[in-house]
């Protein structure tokens, strides 16, 4: 029996500016640490003829698996508002395997050693944010929401200096590509008209088929790219996660959450919330989240320029038109998500602020935000107590006032809110407890975490440890992990 590898390569046969051919640096001692098994059944790859040392050799880049073809991609982004050239630093695509399905994944590794484009860096990354990427973005996957995903992580054998020495890792990362805003920027900045149709044209046919014969591809990539980018960032707010690190770099054209880095989940209801410690101003708060998506596809529209019309004037009026279309139409679907959050149907005028006084009612009380819901739904958890003050109590008798609405029932707006409102969600304290485990070699909690978080909506037993919050008022921080 094989593998299951079809490798069908094409980001690597774009021109030669868009990348850097260069293989995995081999590490000293690779051991698997973990292997995504229900990810390997949907990509159709069989890793159980292998031994544990052919598997690590496998996913350390030591032995590259037949088909493939590494590169590092390049590109740029702003990061933290401020222009850079960036590109794979310490990731290699490996190429791009195709599912039975024909469904194209990029294959990458990260923590893979040093590129042309490492700049300082040592090309390396470490054991705790290899596993902090895996364990969240599955957790992501399982909300249902777009995100790459996590093949496997292997141990290098190696030590990374950071501010300590550290365990040395690389993760496989699964995504439908890895083009960001910040490919196009790199791409824009080199002002050649051809290369930038060339990425359109890629970009189109890879994550945007439906617009291949549209008369301004360009414009309709704009649209495009902008609805995804509303609907992944109003899931994260459904859901309270907080990326962290939203630069353009770091936001994937197909619309999947890329690159977790210092990303949290929030407990207690703050919209100023910020866990990352680079962070000092807030620019990645939770608030801030759709203010700075709206930036990023600002940047991106300005790579479209130089397509959208001849005439740069002309081209600039019609990008700002449709970027200015942002707010209305993120605040519309935002309102939807808050109604499925709160199990109602139909529009009223007066829903926005029956959403504003709950939201404003959780973040006076200092009320987690994912357990409050859990309250709606009669699943009680924590701060019982303060569901019984007056003024939560009047704002729930306007709630059921307008559940009535709509020919809406009990099992009906139940099932609403049991499908968008997650029991569990991967708490701060609990993936800190699980990492420090793992890196102490005791992988077992990490795995009982991940089986946890499998599916979030659906009520489980002796969960309960998982779905407390820290009761410390300890500030929670999360660092780069680079
Ligand atoms: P990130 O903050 O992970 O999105 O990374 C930003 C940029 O820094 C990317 O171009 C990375 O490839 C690069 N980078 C991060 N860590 C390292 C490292 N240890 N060595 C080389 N490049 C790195
Ligand atoms: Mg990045």
């Amino acid at each position: 029996m094989t593998i299951g590898w079809c490798f069908d390569n094409t980001y690597s046969k774009l021109p030669d500016p868009f990348k850097e051919e260069i293989g995995p640096v081999p590490v000293k001692d690779p051991k698997l640490i973990i292997l995504n098994k229900d990810l390997s059944k949907e990509l159709n790859l069989d890793f159980s003829n292998l031994d544990d040392k052919k598997i690590s050799e496998l996913f350390s880049g030591n032995s590259l698996p037949q088909g493939s073809n590494s590169i590092a991609q390049a590109y740029a982004g702003h990061q933290f508002g401020h222009f850079t050239m960036l590109g794979d630093g310490r990731a290699v695509l490996i190429g791009e395997h195709l599912s039975k399905k024909n469904d194209r994944y990029d294959i990458q590794f990260k923590g893979s050693g040093k590129t042309a484009f490492s700049r300082n860096g040592d090309g390396r990354a470490a054991l705790g944010p290899m596993l902090r990427e895996y364990i969240i973005s599955e957790a992501m996957h399982n909300l249902g929401i777009p995100t790459t995903r996590s093949l496997a992580v292997v141990k290098t054998g190696e030590d990374v200096i950071r501010e300590t020495a550290l365990h040395g890792a690389i993760l496989t990362r699964v995504a439908l590509s890895h083009i960001r805003v910040g490919t196009f920027q790199y791409i824009a900045a080199r002002e050649k008209k051809d290369e930038l149709e060339i990425l359109l044209d890629y970009v189109i046919k890879r994550h945007y088929p439906n617009i291949q014969n549209s008369k301004n591809k360009s414009l309709d990539l704009l649209k495009a790219v902008m609805e995804r980018q509303i609907d992944l960032v109003v899931d994260w707010m459904r859901v309270g996660f907080i990326h962290g690190v939203m630069n353009t770099d770091n936001m994937s054209i197909s619309g999947e959450t890329i690159d977790y880095g210092p990303c949290a989940f929030m407990d207690t209801y703050d919209p100023k919330t910020v866990f990352s410690s680079i962070d000092q101003m807030g620019r990645y708060a939770y608030c801030n989240q759709p203010v700075i998506t709206k930036w990023n596809l600002s940047r991106f529209a300005e790579c479209l320029i130089p397509l959208i019309d001849k005439d740069q004037k002309k081209s600039i009026t019609i990008a700002t038109e449709i970027i200015n279309s942002f707010e209305k139409k993120y605040e519309e679907k935002w309102l939807n998500m808050m109604r499925d959050k709160l199990g109602l149907f139909g529009v009223d005028e007066k829903d926005k602020y029956l959403i504003l006084d709950l939201l404003t009612w959780m973040h006076q009380e200092k009320m987690d935000y994912t357990n409050t819901f859990c309250h709606l739904m009669n699943f009680e958890i924590a701060n019982k107590e303060n569901f019984k003050k007056d003024d939560f109590e009047n704002w729930k008798k306007r709630w059921q006032e307008r559940l009535k609405v709509n020919n809406n029932t009990p099992e009906k707006y139940l099932k609403l809110m049991r499908s968008v409102n997650p029991l569990v969600i991967p708490r701060n304290h609990k993936v800190e407890e699980v990492l420090n485990e793992a890196n102490n070699g005791n992988i077992e909690p990490f795995n009982n975490f991940l089986e946890v978080l499998n599916k979030p909506y659906l009520e489980k037993k002796d969960i309960i440890n998982y779905q407390i919050p820290l009761s410390s008022n300890e500030k929670y921080q999360t660092f780069c992990g680079t």
